[in-house]
């Protein structure tokens, strides 16, 4: 039988191992040296972002976000429960309650017209995701925040490299998050970072990744001893994990370009079966520019679903469901609350299958797609 071909595959452009001599050359091996700074000056250059800080993950930054809104237990910050678990858990840490509203069905992004009757007196912020890097739709969000004076946060994980209406997705927000684990399009292993919108949250930002003190401030000459002055953590990551990202951020455009082509070969072979009435593609609306995070494909039920996952599976191809919503496990039952029901999340979510997106998996393709059509008329047609 042929190789089995992978969910997921990291991908390196070749040039990290020299970036990491160089950090290694350096001697400064702890957080924000040459490396960091580059990388946080490329976020704001590519994003349009204030302020850009790296973090040791995208959970890391949305609990520095938390932080950074003072929440207090009890106070309700409205999301998604289609998403990763590190949105609403941000937000428990702090004794937050995460209210659940229900997604679009076409972009399977949190539905903005549903976010104003989840308010109540006790909300204090909107953390949006944009799944699968396709933007919410940040204008009517926006307004919603700013008539309510609620922060607007953006889970940007999957989101970078992608915009709303020519505005960077994580950059649109009072604050977002963004993600650099090696399932992401630019990868360091582990990593992320924390976009300020403007100068309002910077100076606590630096403070809360630097484990409550103020020791940016002492190194930029500012003041003249640090020494603790709020709550924080540690939430910088190291130089070498920014060299390596260095490397992926000078590749990103060259990244992307090549992810696009994979998402549109998929796009033009799901046509068919579209119209035949076996699946549903993806849509992103005409003012989201993407940036192909994932591709993938709506089964007419569950039952479709795991079949279709297990002849994949059985003729070596990986193919993978998706977030069992959040208002249904465990902690979601015990920490959130909905607001209604989210037929279109328990719907949307039970459907849903990954197609394989990684650089390299274009030679595959062939027989990739051959044998999803076989699987999907045997399953479904
Ligand atoms: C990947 C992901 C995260 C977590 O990112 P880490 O960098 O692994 O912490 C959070 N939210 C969403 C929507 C994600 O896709």
């Amino acid at each position: 039988m042929d190789e089995a071909i992978p969910f997921n595959r990291p991908y390196m452009t070749g040039r990290e191992l020299s970036c990491i001599a160089r950090a290694h050359a350096n001697g400064h091996l702890s957080g924000d040296g040459q490396f960091t700074k580059y990388c946080n000056a490329w976020l704001e250059k590519n994003t349009g972002a204030h302020r850009a800080l790296l973090t040791t993950s995208c959970t890391a930054a949305l609990e520095m976000a938390a932080l950074l809104l003072d929440l207090e237990p009890g106070d309700e910050v409205i999301m998604p429960s289609f998403t990763f678990v590190s949105t609403a858990n941000a937000f428990v840490l702090r004794g937050a309650v995460p209210v659940f509203v229900d997604i679009r069905p076409d972009t399977l992004n949190i539905d903005e017209a549903r976010i104003e009757a989840a308010i109540t007196s006790r909300t204090r912020a909107i953390c949006v995701v944009h799944y699968a890097g396709v933007a919410c739709e940040m204008g009517e969000i926006m307004c919603v925040g700013r008539q309510y004076g609620l922060a607007v946060v953006e889970d940007a994980a999957q989101g970078i490299m992608s915009t709303y209406k020519g505005a960077s997705l994580g950059a649109i927000g009072d604050l977002g998050a963004l993600s650099f684990h090696e399932t992401k399009n630019i990868i360091a292993g582990e990593g992320g970072a924390l976009l300020c919108r403007d100068e309002r949250h910077v100076e606590r930002a630096e403070i809360i990744r630097e484990k409550g003190t103020n020791r940016s401030r002492f190194f930029r000459g500012q003041v003249d001893k640090y020494t603790w002055v709020d709550q924080g953590s540690s939430y910088l990551p190291g130089e070498i994990s920014a060299a390596f990202l260095s490397a992926q951020m000078d590749a990103a455009t060259e990244l992307t370009a090549r992810r696009l082509s994979i998402w549109n070969r998929y796009h033009a072979w799901a046509l068919r079966h579209e119209q035949d009435g076996l699946i549903r593609r993806p849509t992103v609306p005409a003012h989201c520019g993407h940036n192909a995070h994932m591709y993938y494909l709506l089964l007419p039920s569950a039952r479709h679903r795991s079949l279709f996952i297990e002849r994949m599976k059985a003729a070596g191809v990986h193919v993978v469901f998706h977030y069992v919503p959040l208002h249904s496990s465990p902690a979601g039952l015990q920490y959130g609350r909905t607001a209604g029901v989210l037929p279109l999340t328990d719907d949307l979510s039970a459907r849903l299958v990954r197609m394989p997106l990684w650089l390299g998996v274009e030679e595959h393709l062939p027989r990739l797609l051959e044998t999803a059509d076989v699987a999907l008329r045997e399953v479904v047609g």
